[in-house]
């Protein structure tokens, strides 16, 4: 039995020691990676079916590493979301995203560039003092910024962040409520925090046009309650033309998904 226990003990304190030094060295190397400006913005665009018009883009950071490689979000958003240093990292993945914005030219349509944001980014006005200067130099031209925060995460002062999120009202930047259905706040967001547009999440568009009729209930609620509501909607993850028509028929026309492109590189979507 002691020998059992031993080895149980030593093998804890090893997954430990393993886990510790994985956090360690991904904290050291985020830091390192927003010193050298490696979060960079992917585009994916947001089309209205109506006329396949691209009315804007989600902003999509890409960790670009030295050797070239691009890291998808879901490899070190969730360890930076939980440590504070997605703050940091949004600061440098605006300052690409003014660059590129920028370089448009000024004949274009007016598009919207929709940016994940996190409470914490709330918790003071760092981020509206640096959105404030930029809108104000007019080098955003006819374009605009839009900020978008999840439901996944709970804001512990629904009054306070109404508060901080006024100030981005009044300076032209409105909110997005994403992943709506799916998380914490559910529709206690919507009432509370002026919010201007529904994302529908992917989960949801997945039920459409499935065989069993999965609970298509679902987003057919989200739906109703958002045009009650007089808000606007995004349907995410529409990968096919069915989903494509069967929104269009509940009247949601604004459609992000691989159908009509998957998120790009600055190159290409600003071709
Ligand atoms: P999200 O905010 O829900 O973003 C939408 C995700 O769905 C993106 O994944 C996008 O590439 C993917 N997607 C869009 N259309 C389709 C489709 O038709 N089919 C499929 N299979 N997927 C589709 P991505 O870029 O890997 O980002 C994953 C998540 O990482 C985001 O989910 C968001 O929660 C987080 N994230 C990304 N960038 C940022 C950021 O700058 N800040 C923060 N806080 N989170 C971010
Ligand atoms: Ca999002
Ligand atoms: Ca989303
Ligand atoms: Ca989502």
């Amino acid at each position: 039995i002691l020998l059992i226990a031993g080895i149980v003990a030593s093998w804890v304190t090893y997954v430990a020691s393993l886990w510790f030094n994985h956090a360690q060295s991904i904290h050291n190397q985020i830091i390192q990676g927003i010193k050298r400006s490696e979060f960079i913005p992917f585009y994916q665009p947001i089309v209205d079916s109506r006329n396949q018009k691209v009315i804007g883009a989600e902003v999509l950071m890409r960790w670009q590493r030295q050797d070239g490689s691009l890291m998808p979000p879901n490899q070190f958003i969730p360890y930076a979301e939980a440590n504070g240093l997605i703050v940091h990292m949004t600061k440098g993945l605006l300052g690409h995203v003014f660059n590129d914005v920028k370089q448009l030219a000024s004949k274009r349509d007016a598009l919207f560039f929709s940016v994940n944001i996190v409470p914490e980014h709330l918790d003071n006005d760092d981020l509206y003092q640096m959105l404030k200067g930029v809108v104000e130099s007019g080098e955003l031209q006819q374009h605009s910024i839009s900020l978008e925060i999840t439901e996944r995460l709970p804001i512990k002062d629904l009054v306070a962040a109404r508060k901080m999120l006024d100030k981005f009202y009044a300076i032209g930047i409105d909110l997005k409520l994403d992943d709506a259905g799916t998380g914490y706040g559910g529709f206690s967001y919507v009432q509370h925090l002026g919010i201007s547009t529904l994302k529908i999440d992917k989960m949801f568009v997945d039920t459409i046009g499935r065989q069993d009729n999965f609970n298509t209930k679902t987003i057919e609620a989200i739906i109703s309650f958002a045009q009650k509501s007089n808000l606007n909607m995004i349907a995410e993850g529409v990968e096919d033309d069915k989903q494509v028509a069967y929104l269009s028929e509940q009247g949601v026309y604004f459609i992000q998904g691989y159908v009509y492109s998957k998120p790009l590189p600055a190159k290409q979507f600003f071709h």
